[in-house]
């Protein structure tokens, strides 16, 4: 079913038979609380002034790892059981998903293994070892990384984690919906960046249940939008992947997905993609309008607006998810270079 075709059927007989749901969020909300921050939910005055709506940024990027990744780990390793915790964690993510399992896994006092390649820049492996993550090397690429989490999940019993097609996992993203929702009943739109599609789905199954009359919009980069195209063809499809500024945003959505190609397909209202200019625009508005240092694959939602690639219609909530940024990097776009 198309995204077009589900406008004409009323969520919430989707949302009943769902992979994740309202009461699956509203568990985690209540089991993350007080290990992951409620980050601030504030009003842009510029973004409001430039739409003619009250426009509002809710800062993941002031998560203890910097990104919205922590919820979704932390619900994930604290609904294991005894046995499972004792074994100790896996995961073969380098980066935000890796900082989170690392960060949740040490503040639970949980052992985590993070398997990557020996082409891994040494600021990611360090970034990892810096949260007390045990770093394991193997091969050249991300599959070889994945084999070996394979292995150890086998012979040892490790629990893998994965970044975003698990239960526990979109139901911590999801948590972010509940939040919004408290500090505005009546949001309009939602902004929010996809890329495997766990905090989208998280997030539009809470907005959908509590207010289903507001829109959800994914948006993505045009180089290498992996749940778009899958949307698209009514299936998950593998795309090229290609180099951008939302780095956070690459990778597929993986050919069995069970979880978040379900929520997405149905759940979102459209999905927008953006050139790395736009991308490098939204960058700068942070920085120099909201004082914030973003990640390209945060600051899509700011993008988008600033763009005008979405018309906005109410009050509107957009997801900054997070501000991993190169130094170097965000200094070469803040000081006005082009993508
Ligand atoms: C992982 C990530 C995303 C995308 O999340 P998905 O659940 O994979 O769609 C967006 N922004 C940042 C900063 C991320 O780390």
């Amino acid at each position: 079913m198309t995204i077009m075709e589900s406008e004409t059927v009323h969520r919430s007989a989707y949302t009943s038979i769902l992979p994740v749901t309202l009461a699956d969020i509203e568990g985690a909300s209540a089991r993350i609380n007080g290990h992951i921050a409620r980050t601030p939910f504030v009003r842009s005055s510029s973004l409001s002034d430039h739409t003619g709506h009250s426009v509002h940024l809710k800062l993941e990027t002031h998560q203890p790892i910097g990104a919205f990744k922590l919820r979704g780990a932390m619900n994930a390793i604290l609904s294991l059981d005894d046995a499972q915790r004792r074994r100790g964690l896996v995961t073969a993510s380098t980066g935000n998903h890796g900082r989170a399992v690392a960060y949740a896994a040490r503040e639970l006092g949980v052992p985590a293994i993070v398997c990557m390649s020996s082409l891994v820049p040494a600021n990611k492996v360090n970034a990892i070892r810096a949260l007390d993550a045990e770093v394991r090397i193997v091969g050249v690429s991300q599959d070889d990384a994945q084999e070996e989490v394979e292995r150890l999940v086998e012979a040892r019993g490790l629990t893998a984690i994965p970044p975003f097609d698990n239960v526990d996992v979109v139901a911590g993203q999801g948590t972010i919906g509940l939040e919004i929702l408290k500090d505005i009943p009546d949001l309009a739109t939602v902004l929010v960046p996809l890329s495997g599609g766990g905090l989208a789905g998280g997030i539009s199954v809470a907005v959908k249940a509590l207010r289903p009359q507001a829109r959800l919009v994914g948006i993505s980069m045009e180089r290498g939008a992996a749940m778009h195209a899958s949307i698209a063809a009514g299936r998950p499809v593998a795309v090229r992947e290609e180099e951008t500024l939302a780095d956070s945003l690459g990778g597929g959505v993986g050919l069995s997905n069970r979880v978040t190609f379900a929520l997405c397909s149905t759940l979102l209202d459209d999905v927008i993609l953006l050139s790395e200019s736009e991308i490098a625009e939204g960058i700068r508005h942070a920085w120099r309008e909201e004082g914030e240092t973003v990640e390209g694959a945060g600051a899509v939602g700011i993008a988008a607006i600033l763009a005008r690639k979405i018309e906005l219609c109410g009050p509107t909530a957009v997801i900054v998810s997070g501000g991993n940024i190169d130094p170097k990097l965000h200094r070469r776009i803040t000081e006005g270079a082009d993508a």
